[in-house]
């Protein structure tokens, strides 16, 4: 009882704290939606191949662990993997993932291959009997992937992909660069490049669906 008068100004101390804080901290733009991101390829199936030996699967994956990171630390949301490590999973099982998960969107990460090594561009894809807003995702996150990318706009497509086609939810599949482009397969070398990557695919994201 003694101390009575020294805990009150404390707590109403604390109490305007928490009145200030509460009001001035915005909530995440991405909060209550749930994202399921699918790494593409893996294990025995490297994907394309750069000329120096990098392989799409790894970078696929890289990147696909920033966009969950972006995801979950700057906007808020749930995020499910389709893979976490270097295993091989059919399309069938990433769709199975996808569709049992309840989420709301489905993001495909992938890296594009040429014969002819002086290709390059950037291309995000929805599915062609897709709905109004996979193709508004997939026009959003394209926007963004050339604002980093600087290359070659080969549009946003619709293309019939399993992965695409069979998903319930909206989804796209992006393919930021070409791996068989030498100069390219060295950028994709570096960790802050496909972080980078990452991150304006998760502002695509959001300027589709954030708060
Ligand atoms: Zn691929």
């Amino acid at each position: 009882m003694a101390n009575r008068k020294r805990i009150t100004p404390f707590l109403t101390m604390l109490l305007l704290f928490t009145t200030v804080v509460t009001t001035t901290a915005a909530s995440p733009p991405l909060a209550g939606i749930k994202v399921v991101v699918d790494a593409g390829h893996g294990g025995w199936d490297p994907g394309a191949v750069g000329g120096n030996g990098l392989t799409e699967k790894e970078i696929n994956l890289q990147v696909a662990k920033a966009l969950r990171n972006c995801l979950i630390e700057y906007g808020g949301a749930t995020v499910e993997m389709t893979r976490v490590n270097d295993v091989y999973l059919s399309l069938a099982s990433r769709v199975k993932i996808a569709n049992e998960s309840g989420a709301d969107r489905f993001i495909s990460i992938h890296h594009n291959g040429s014969v002819n090594p002086n290709h390059n561009g950037t291309a995000v894809y929805s599915a062609t009997n897709g709905s109004a807003r996979s193709h508004d995702l997939r026009n959003k996150v394209q926007k963004r992937l050339l604002q980093m990318t600087g290359l070659r706009d080969l549009g946003a497509n619709t293309a019939n992909f399993y992965v695409l086609r069979n998903t319930k939810m909206p989804a796209i599949l992006t393919e930021a660069s070409f791996i068989t482009n030498p100069k390219e397969e060295q950028k994709l070398r570096d960790p802050g490049y496909l972080w980078r990557e990452a991150f304006y695919i998760y502002k695509g994201i959001v300027d589709h669906m954030g708060k």
